[in-house]
């Protein structure tokens, strides 16, 4: 079967699941199990059950999803920077109809195409169809609030900070 089909099959099973329900049925997991690594619908499940997956929605309806690392296990993050990936979703025009800001899905869905989605996407497909995400609306302020933490790059950190988030972003993406 190819990558397209995959996604496409995927994308049936996620909307199939009853947005009412707040667990996924026996069937589902199969088929998802099916689809994807059990590490990694794991790893997604787990984002949405700690509430990490959020939903912006500007007030002209750009709307677009951030999830929250999952190795970042600590209450008291007030503060401190937590890291975070941005998930945008259907995106039009694209061949790749949605995309993540971590490293795995740099690596393993565009350049290997090993996986079919990292966890964040595949938790924020799931979170949206089971009304799972946390909602919060935003403006253009909060907008580059949020760009700058999910792109540190822009801040014109200087070297020796950017190396430490790469190496962080690469357990991430063994993590997958
Ligand atoms: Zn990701």
């Amino acid at each position: 079967m190819s990558s397209d089909e995959l996604l496409r099959l995927a994308k049936s099973v996620i909307q199939s699941i009853d947005p009412k329900c707040s667990f996924l049925s026996d069937e589902t997991l199969e088929l998802l199990n099916s689809l994807f690594p059990e590490k990694l619908i794991i790893a997604a499940l787990d984002l949405i059950d700690r509430k990490n997956v959020i939903h912006y929605v500007t007030s002209w309806g750009h709307t677009e999803y951030e999830v929250i690392a999952s190795t970042d296990t600590s209450e008291n993050t007030i503060g401190t920077s937590t890291s975070s990936y941005s998930v945008l979703l259907d995106i039009q025009a694209s061949p790749m109809q949605y995309s993540c800001s971590c490293l795995a899905f740099l690596h393993s869905v565009l350049r290997l195409e090993t996986h079919l989605m990292c966890k964040h996407i595949l938790a924020a497909l799931i979170a949206r169809q089971m009304n799972l995400t946390i909602e919060r609306p935003t403006n253009p302020d909060e907008l580059a609030v949020l760009f700058m933490r999910q792109f540190p790059i822009l801040k014109g950190e200087d070297i020796s900070d950017s190396n430490a988030s790469q190496s962080h972003n690469l357990d991430e993406a063994q993590n997958l």
